[in-house]
């Protein structure tokens, strides 16, 4: 349509009249594809009258989320083992491991939704979430530490490893000095 009227505009400005370019055929074709548009607007504009909405009536109604949409980053920090195989991967760097805080934390506002962190952790710990985190007024990053119960256990698994290492390492010293007393 604004094609059509540009080159009428060209058409009355420019062109004399004694050398018109733009002759009937032409003017009928242009005519014809603008009825064509027109037409076609029109069907499209009674079907949507009988057609649901495509908006959602946001935060009234529930959200629906687009197939494919990547959502966000989550943690299930009690199964992280700080091995920073996901801050590694980060091509945003939005990623941070604090192994003696056992705290992992994100940048959000850093994060491109890539996944990759998630297909990295060994731990299976990661995951894609759909949806969308709510809206902040200054740039923050969240942090996730490890419960109470999980660092205790931790805690139980390395002394009891360390007592059986401790064990371990006795029986082969007693072993040794009784091969040595018997030779
Ligand atoms: S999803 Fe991508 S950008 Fe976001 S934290 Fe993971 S690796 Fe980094
Ligand atoms: S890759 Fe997984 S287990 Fe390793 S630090 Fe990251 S979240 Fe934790």
């Amino acid at each position: 349509m604004l094609v059509y009227l540009y080159l009428q505009l060209i058409h009355v400005l420019v062109v004399p009249k004694d050398k018109i370019l733009f002759n009937k055929i032409w003017k009928q074709q242009i005519q014809k594809g603008v009825d064509m548009a027109i037409l076609q607007f029109a069907t499209q504009a009674l079907k949507n009258l009988f057609l649901p909405p495509v908006t959602t009536s946001y935060p009234a109604s529930e959200i629906q989320y687009p197939e494919g949409s990547r959502g966000h980053v989550e943690i299930d920090i009690d199964n992280c083992i700080s091995c920073g195989m996901c801050v590694r991967s980060c091509p945003s760097n939005a990623l941070a491991v604090d192994r003696a805080n056992a705290t992992w934390s994100i940048d959000r506002f850093d994060c491109v939704a890539c996944g990759f962190c998630v297909d990295k952790c060994p731990k299976k710990c990661l995951k894609m979430v759909v949806g969308y985190q709510t809206p902040e007024f200054e740039k923050s990053v969240a942090t996730y530490k490890k419960s109470e119960e999980q660092l205790k256990k931790e805690a139980e698994a390395k002394a009891a490893a360390a007592a059986k290492a401790a064990e371990i390492a006795k029986q082969k010293a007693e072993a040794a000095a009784k091969a040595k007393a018997e030779e």
